[in-house]
């Protein structure tokens, strides 16, 4: 079968001929129906720092997933031939201080599927049965495949009250999109958008931003204060990973307001801790990984009922993985929102 491969520690990836793997103890195997493109494999496909430090070639690539179980491995009862699931990305220890206290998504001994073992940007893969999360049978596959960073998104913006409440969201990249449809769909007005790139502007609009600013040619902070009448936005949401962004934030939330922070900042970042979180009495949540499994309970709900506006965020759709270099750099170049492969034209 063809699969997206990084076979050597330098840039880009290939498309390469494997065997289909066999489901080993506690494992299944799924025919890939679709898979989309993280931030993460773009970062792999680019052999940036963290990867160099992370990733051993070769290995397929790819973790956000949605596919039919088409075999399942020795000791494997809670998944059945047949079964359509989606994949969490976190292989969790359930033994360390962090999982016996239920918070899975900061378990000490995390490993990922598609960074410290095979992924999904192939015909068929192996997922480890305990990730795996069972779909309706209705829910298109691209909308399943997005459910992992969904949950990201999810938890970033459900980690306190947002419906009725100012929200500004800085960063419209993939996630930042994802954020904005939460965001609305859980009833959050008005949801303002802080993003350099036009496209992504048009974007976030087509998802249901409200205002949209360019922080490269206005100042986002008076944009904000001037939508607000000068109180500042009840919440404030970071996507982007950028310094600057994280300051305009902080100076534009509400005293007594909640901020949580997805975005990962390239570099220690600094800033006026006493004025901008300590005397403003600010509720600030650190976001990483998804709540194992409430998230995905909310997540599946949320697609379900229909508010989600996903369609615009799903910008390229591929039938096979031919074009996957294409895919990757449209990416690189920020000129899509969720980019997903159909691997069986
Ligand atoms: P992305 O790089 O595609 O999107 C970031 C967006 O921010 C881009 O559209 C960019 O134009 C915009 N931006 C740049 N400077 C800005 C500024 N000054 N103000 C406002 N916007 C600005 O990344 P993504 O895939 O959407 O992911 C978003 C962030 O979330 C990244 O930093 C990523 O590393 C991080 N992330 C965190 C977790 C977690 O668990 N905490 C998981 C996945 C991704
Ligand atoms: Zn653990």
């Amino acid at each position: 079968m063809p699969a997206i491969v990084k076979t050597k520690p330098a840039y880009g990836a290939e498309l390469v001929e494997v065997d289909i793997p066999k489901p080993g103890p506690g494992e299944v195997l799924i025919k890939v129906l679709a898979t989309s493109i993280c931030g993460t494999d773009l970062h792999i496909y680019e052999w940036n720092e963290w990867a160099q430090s992370r990733i051993k070639t070769p290995q397929i690539m790819g973790h956000e997933v949605a596919g039919e179980v088409v075999e399942v491995g020795p000791g494997v009862d809670t998944i059945q031939v047949g079964d359509y699931i989606s994949a969490e990305t976190h292989i969790v220890c359930g033994k360390c201080y962090a999982c016996k206290h239920n918070r899975y998504h900061v378990c000490q001994n995390t490993k990922i599927f598609g960074v410290d073992m095979d992924g999904v940007f192939a015909e068929y893969a192996i997922v480890p049965a305990q990730n795996a999360w069972k779909n309706p049978k209705n829910m298109p596959p691209e909308y399943a495949s997005l459910q992992e960073p969904l949950g990201n998104a999810v938890d970033t913006v459900l980690a306190g009250p947002i419906v009725g409440r100012s929200t500004f969201i800085t960063g419209a990249g993939p996630l930042g999109l994802l954020g904005i449809a939460v965001a609305k769909a859980a009833g959050a007005y008005p949801v303002i958008v802080s993003e350099p790139s036009e496209f992504r502007r048009k974007l976030a609009k087509k998802v249901g931003a409200d205002y949209v600013v360019n922080p490269f040619e206005e100042d986002p902070v008076k944009f904000v204060m001037d939508i607000t009448d000068g109180a500042g936005v009840e919440v404030f949401l970071e996507f982007s990973g950028a310094p600057k962004a994280l300051e305009q934030g902080l100076q534009a939330v509400t005293p007594g307001g909640r901020v949580s922070l997805l975005g990962l900042f390239p570099r220690e970042v600094t800033f006026d801790v006493n004025n901008l979180v300590i005397f403003k009495a600010l509720e600030v949540h650190g976001i990483t990984g998804r709540h194992l499994w409430e998230t995905w309970y909310t997540v599946s709900s949320l697609i379900q009922s229909g508010k989600l506006n996903l369609d615009p965020i799903i910008t390229h759709k591929y039938n096979g993985f031919d074009k996957f270099e294409e895919a990757f750099e449209l990416m690189r170049a920020g000129k899509t929102g969720k980019v997903v492969f159909f691997p069986h034209k």
